[in-house]
């Protein structure tokens, strides 16, 4: 009996020391906020979340989830699951862009939810998230998750000159290419040939790194163009959360296109796939790599496949016709490569002809 009331004693002392639940939730969420928008990894927050009821009850107050960094939802395709699901659609659904775009991407390509997909994807763009403007422009190019009638050049146009003007070099070169082969845009091959080479300044400016650029460009770069240019250049050198989702879950699913006559992008870094037959657009030097963009054929252009692209003439043939050959585009592009210029890359137009092109 006088153990029993010792022990309400100390329980009851023990009950006023808990100093964590006097804590004011304003103050909790301040710091789960922190927390959220510093974590290196989803785990480092999740696993907080864990600790009591009180801090996963409050770890999914919309303030919070607003300002979760992407690293803190990069969930990796092995631990894909309903909960990271759920944790992706309450950060997007608290207004977070980052979150509306990676969710708008994996439930587009992956979930095949076109219409969720657009729609989130439509929601960071409106907050000028540059990627996701730029992931509606290739879908309106290629019409993706409609048929080869939804394709809308024109739209693509738009979107991707909103996306190069907050700092987006692919969807710059992008622009540059529709300019110059007048490919849903008035053709302007002077203005075309001025962005591309702008996109090749910004994205050697993205491959130095913030830390290397000298301070004068720096501050010409700030005070000549936006400071949302600058910032975006910047954090393209991160990894893209949403690309990398993508390549990883057709890379555990390369079974599920096949079947279906669907190729993914040959950018390696890309991840998209067609959704539907004959979608994308192909090297028309070997015929054998596929691209869900000019950006996407280009940089992969660039990286790896002007190394190892070998011309099909077969292919060649095919879609051109002899009369081509005599004096055609190919022989300018071997004419080209004798002369030693490097910077040659291929495209197709709107018909699939073949253009080469000299950057
Ligand atoms: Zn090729
Ligand atoms: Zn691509």
């Amino acid at each position: 009996m006088v153990a029993s009331k010792k022990q309400r004693i100390w329980h009851r002392s023990n009950e006023k020391s808990d100093h964590f639940d006097g804590l004011p939730d304003d103050i909790i969420i301040c710091i789960l906020r922190k927390l959220c928008s510093t974590a290196s990894c989803p785990s480092d927050f999740i696993s907080v979340l864990l600790t009591c009821k009180r801090l996963n009850t409050l770890g999914f107050h919309p303030l919070v989830l607003r300002k979760a960094n992407p690293k803190s939802f990069a969930v990796r395709v092995r631990n894909w699951s309903e909960s990271a699901h759920r944790f992706l659609k309450e950060c997007a659904k608290s207004g977070n862009s980052e979150a509306c775009y990676t969710l708008g991407m994996i439930e587009f390509y992956c979930l095949r939810n076109r219409r969720s997909g657009i729609s989130l994807l439509a929601k960071a763009a409106i907050k000028s998230h540059a990627r996701a403007l730029y992931s509606l422009a290739v879908i309106q190019f290629n019409g993706s998750g409609g048929t080869k009638d939804d394709k809308n050049l024109r739209a693509g146009v738009i979107l991707c000159a909103q996306a190069a003007g907050l700092g987006h070099f692919t969807a710059l070169r992008e622009l540059g290419h529709c300019l110059q082969d007048g490919y849903g845009a008035s053709q302007n091959i002077a203005e075309g040939r001025r962005l591309l080479i702008q996109a090749n300044t910004l994205e050697a400016m993205s491959q130095l790194g913030s830390m290397a650029l000298p301070r004068v460009l720096l501050h010409q770069l700030s005070t000549s163009s936006s400071t949302s240019l600058v910032l975006n250049i910047v954090s393209s050198q991160e990894i893209d959360v949403a690309n990398r989702f993508l390549v990883e879950w057709y890379g555990l699913r390369d079974d599920e296109l096949g079947p279906e006559g669907l190729r993914m992008c040959s950018n390696a870094r890309c991840g998209r796939p067609e959704t539907r037959r004959h979608e994308f657009r192909r090297c028309s030097i070997c015929g054998i790599r596929f691209y869900c963009s000019r950006g996407c054929q280009a940089l992969d252009w660039k990286l790896k496949h002007k190394g190892e692209c070998n011309p099909s003439w077969d292919l060649f043939f095919a879609e051109n016709g002899v009369a081509h050959v005599e004096d055609g585009p190919v022989e300018q592009w071997f004419h080209a490569v004798d002369e030693g210029n490097d910077d040659v890359e291929s495209t197709q137009d709107e018909d699939g002809v073949n253009t080469f092109i000299a950057i």
